[in-house]
């Protein structure tokens, strides 16, 4: 016998729970199912974990530099088990805090365990059987593991086995110089390792432009940090108690030898064991459920959010995911996937805060369009921190004057990029933030003379 429901939410990432919710909250009668730990990738794996560890690295550096700023501490030592065990408190009280939440919500009965279709509204779980007209799959991704030769024959580290670390590893070998290593790998510097980031590209990062990639790359290196490009044939193997990775570079040591090896290659969606064939949902072919703009899948009243649907790889895209289906299901306001402007950080010091297009997705499209650049080192706050690396940048559409993308890598990065996002929401032309007036001194009193200096592409 199946226990019906309103709704079926399967996983508690960072769509479930406010799906579940609001649909509860409206009088809906709601399961919620979760295999793992609540709260999913980002509070127990991902963002939280990580940029509370990036804060310990950052006051590990910050103490390194005191006597710069006048400031005495004597020797800087690193206690990691202390270090994990404030992440494991900060990403507990949220783990907690989803669960608990979701277990005295009204109408809302919560299942843990493995979800598994049975029909395109059947979903078992454990022994039991569960049937609702409206299924939302929210089951995000865990890191991929890529088939490199002699990766089954030597210990490795993924995003969520990291966490787990509580020593300083003597030297880190990460492979893939994306968003992912680059965190730790400047984290795990910062605590004391030496950090060798081996990367396929030709450059780190290489979503964003070059400039930019440029720049995090003398960032890291400043640090000590090495990083080997141009790997194309990336082979791992055992060398006594240490790990060897051969990286078949066009220049260099053929081979990296280190003490742990950490995988950050990519991820992929939690979709191969959820019994979709029998639901009909379709996926691509890297097992991402295909949605449309209203992340509709293939079956009619099944939906997909968050990482899971390849529309998006941040908490900001699952949550956003979440607020348009209750945007469309509850609130009788029409809300796309397609209305939304690409926007993340990358969190290593200083950050990288990003919005729109990139100068080389501009140049593609082959639009008469203005760029305005400033150096943090022209940047009196910066200066004043003692924190100048990295630059702004702003492209913005020569006819329409709309702001068509930004990078801001710099301190306050992160944050600085959200006027010219909303701006950008706005639809308002550059000339808006040009004449506004910032306070001084910050990062973002830089942004209207950042569009003093526009020139063409
Ligand atoms: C190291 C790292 C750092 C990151 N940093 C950032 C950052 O700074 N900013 C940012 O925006 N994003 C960051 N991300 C990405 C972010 O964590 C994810 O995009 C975000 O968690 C969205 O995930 P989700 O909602 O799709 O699902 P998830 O959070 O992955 O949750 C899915 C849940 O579903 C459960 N589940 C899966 N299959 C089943 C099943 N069959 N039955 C029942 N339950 C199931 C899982 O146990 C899990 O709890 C980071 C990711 C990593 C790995």
């Amino acid at each position: 016998m199946a226990t019906r429901f309103d709704a079926i939410v399967i996983g508690t990432g960072q769509a479930g729970p406010f799906v579940a919710n609001r649909l509860a909250r409206a009088g809906s009668k709601v399961a919620v199912i979760e295999r793992g730990r609540f709260g999913g990738t980002c509070v127990n794996t991902g963002c939280i974990p990580t940029k509370t560890m990036v804060a310990s690295a950052y006051a590990a550096h910050l103490a390194r530099r005191a006597a710069e700023f006048g400031v005495g501490v004597g020797g800087v030592t690193i206690d990691m088990a202390r270090i994990k065990a404030r992440k494991d408190e900060i990403s507990g009280a949220s783990r907690t805090g989803v669960e608990a939440g979701l277990r005295k919500t009204e109408n809302c009965t919560v299942y843990t365990g493995h979800a598994r279709f049975e029909s395109a509204n059947r979903v078992c779980v454990g022994g039991d059987v569960l049937e609702a007209e409206r299924i939302f799959i929210n089951v995000g991704g865990r890191a991929f593991v890529p088939d490199m030769p002699g990766i089954d024959a030597v210990p490795f580290l993924t995003n969520s086995s990291m966490m787990d670390v509580d020593f300083i590893p003597e030297h880190l070998v990460i492979i893939g110089g994306s968003y992912i290593g680059l965190e730790f790998g400047q984290m795990f510097r910062r605590f004391g390792s030496r950090v060798t980031i081996i990367e396929m590209g030709d450059r780190l990062l290489g979503k964003e432009d070059p400039d930019v990639s440029a720049a995090i790359r003398d960032i890291l290196a400043s640090e000590g940090i090495e990083v080997r490009l141009d790997a194309k044939c990336i082979s791992v193997s055992r060398q006594g108690d240490k790990i060897a990775a051969g990286v078949d570079c066009t220049s260099g040591e053929p081979e990296v030898v280190g003490t742990h090896l950490l995988l950050a290659v990519g991820r992929r969606p939690n979709t191969d064991d959820l019994g979709l064939d029998a639901a009909g949902v379709k996926t691509d072919k890297k097992g991402y459920i295909q949605v449309d703009d209203e992340l509709r899948t293939s079956v009619p009243g099944i939906w997909a959010l968050g990482d899971c649907n390849g529309r998006g790889a941040f908490t900001h895209t699952s949550f956003n995911d979440a607020e348009i289906i209750v945007g469309n299901l509850l609130e009788n306001d029409t809300r796309r996937v397609s209305d939304r402007i690409t926007t993340y950080g990358l969190f290593i010091d200083p950050p990288l805060g990003r919005a729109g297009m990139t100068e080389a997705e501009v140049r593609a499209t082959g639009r008469p369009a203005l760029v305005g650049t400033r150096a943090m080192k022209d940047v009196k706050r910066a200066v004043e921190k003692g924190e100048t690396a990295g630059f702004i940048k702003i492209v913005v559409d020569a006819e329409s004057k709309q702001i068509l993308g930004a990078a801001i890598l710099g301190t306050g990065g992160d944050e600085v990029v959200h006027s010219i996002l909303d701006v950008m929401y706005a639809k308002a032309p550059y000339t808006l933030i040009k004449r506004a007036m910032h306070i001084h001194p910050t990062v973002s009193e830089l942004l209207p003379t950042t569009l003093w200096s526009l020139t063409p592409l």
